[in-house]
Formats: C-alpha cells, sequence, structure tokens
C-alpha cells in the first residue's frame, strides 16, 4: 500500500514516514504544497495524509484536485485547525477522514488502518492471471512481479481481458469497452492501442500473450511462467 504524507513541518512529516514504514507501508513524503501537486498528477497512492495549512498550495486545494483526478484515493487530514467549519468543509470535499494536531501516531496508525481496510474490502486487492496482475485502485500491471509501463487506456483495454479469461473477445466488444471510458475512440483506435499494448507485453513476456482468432476477436493467454 503506497502513502503520500503531504506535511510541512519536516520533523513530523518524517516521524510519520518513518512509523508508518515500521507498520509495512510504502511512504512517500513531501513538505511543500507545489512538489504535492506534482505528486498528484503525476503518482499513485492508495492514502494521502493531508496537511492543511502548506506552503505553495493549500491543503484544501489540493484535496479537490484529488478529488477530480483520483476519487478512488483515500485522503485523511492532518490539522492544527481545530474549527469545527474547517472540519466540516474538509469531509464536504471528500476527505475520509480528520485527525487534528496534536495527535498521538498510535491513533494516526489505527486510524491508517481503517482506511486502508475498507480499501481492500471495497477492490477486494488485485487481480491476477497467470504472471500478470491488475492493481484496479492504482490502475498498474505488473508482468512476473515487474511493472509494465502501460498508458491508463491501456490498462483499461488490459484489464478487460484479464476480468474475461479464457474468452475470445470480438473487437467490437473491445470498442464498447473503451467507449465507455472515452466515447470518442472508434474502432481504429482500438486497433492502434492493442497494437500497442501487445508490443509492450511483448517486450516483457518475450512472446504476445495476446492471439488473433480470425474473424472472431482476441484472446489473452497467460500462464505463470509466461
Ligand atoms: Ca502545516
Amino acid at each position: 500500500m503506497n502513502i503520500l504524507v503531504v506535511e510541512d513541518e519536516a520533523e513530523l512529516c518524517d516521524s510519520i514516514a518513518e512509523d508508518l514504514t515500521l507498520e509495512g507501508y510504502t511512504v512517500s513524503t513531501c513538505y511543500h504544497g507545489a512538489d504535492a501537486y506534482n505528486r498528484i498528477k503525476n503518482e499513485s497512492y492508495h492514502l494521502v495524509i493531508l496537511d492543511l495549512n502548506l506552503p505553495g498550495m493549500d491543503g484544501l486545494d489540493l484535496l479537490q484536485l484529488i478529488r477530480i483526478e483520483h476519487p478512488e484515493w483515500k485522503v485523511l487530514i492532518l490539522s492544527a485547525r481545530s474549527h469545527s467549519s474547517d472540519k466540516i468543509l474538509g469531509l464536504d470535499l471528500g476527505a475520509n477522514d480528520y485527525l487534528t494536531k496534536p495527535f498521538s501516531l498510535r491513533e494516526l496508525e489505527a486510524r491508517v488502518r481503517c482506511l486502508l481496510r475498507r480499501l481492500s474490502n471495497q477492490w477486494d486487492s488485485s487481480v491476477r492471471l497467470g504472471c500478470l496482475c491488475l492493481d484496479p485502485l492504482l490502475h498498474k500491471v505488473t508482468a512476473r512481479g515487474q511493472p509494465l509501463d502501460l498508458t491508463p487506456a491501456e490498462v483499461h483495454l488490459l484489464a478487460y481481458f484479464m476480468l474475461h479469461p479464457g474468452q475470445i473477445i470480438p473487437a467490437e466488444t473491445l470498442l464498447t469497452h473503451m467507449q465507455k471510458q472515452d466515447r470518442s475512440f472508434s474502432s481504429r483506435g482500438v486497433h492502434t492501442l492493442l497494437s500497442a499494448l501487445r508490443k509492450k507485453l511483448r517486450q516483457t513476456l518475450e512472446h504476445d500473450p495476446i492471439h488473433t482468432k480470425l474473424g472472431r476477436g482476441y484472446l489473452l493467454e497467460v500462464n505463470h511462467a509466461s
């Protein structure tokens, strides 16, 4: 589980990170609002622990950004602002929990556990097919434990194959699936996307696990050794 801690009090930020790392989480830290903005734009997390008073960008603006771009991420607000109006505003903007400073690390750990447990119940962790593993929350796929460098659209396409193992999937079905994400997708677009996906899979697996079944569609075949 990946956690981002955004807190400008460096000592507090580092002690939270150290504590949660000991609990077994993968933790990244940042001390500045603009740095947090870039990470939220470019990286993936299961949970963001977010201070509200930050240099560079307000925590509530960051919260709004997360809610627009990553509605599935959990957000725990950390703030010295103890006024209930801030708490209400934070929760209204979509924070999942709120902790007022000062707090004990034990309490933070318990709340993190609770949020991430809810998350894993919700998504029931990852989807596995042979050597491929899809993290539906982070929209990432690994092959033999190695992350594949796929675009979000490629992940969306591969996810369909992984969720329909052993089935020959007609091109029209793939088109309908892709149009649920982006209505402007054309059959040519799906064809191009599929070619790019197959090329990337071939590079990692040293063979193409998607087979063309003439006149019928496509079949993904992977085993653990693939
Ligand atoms: Ca602060």
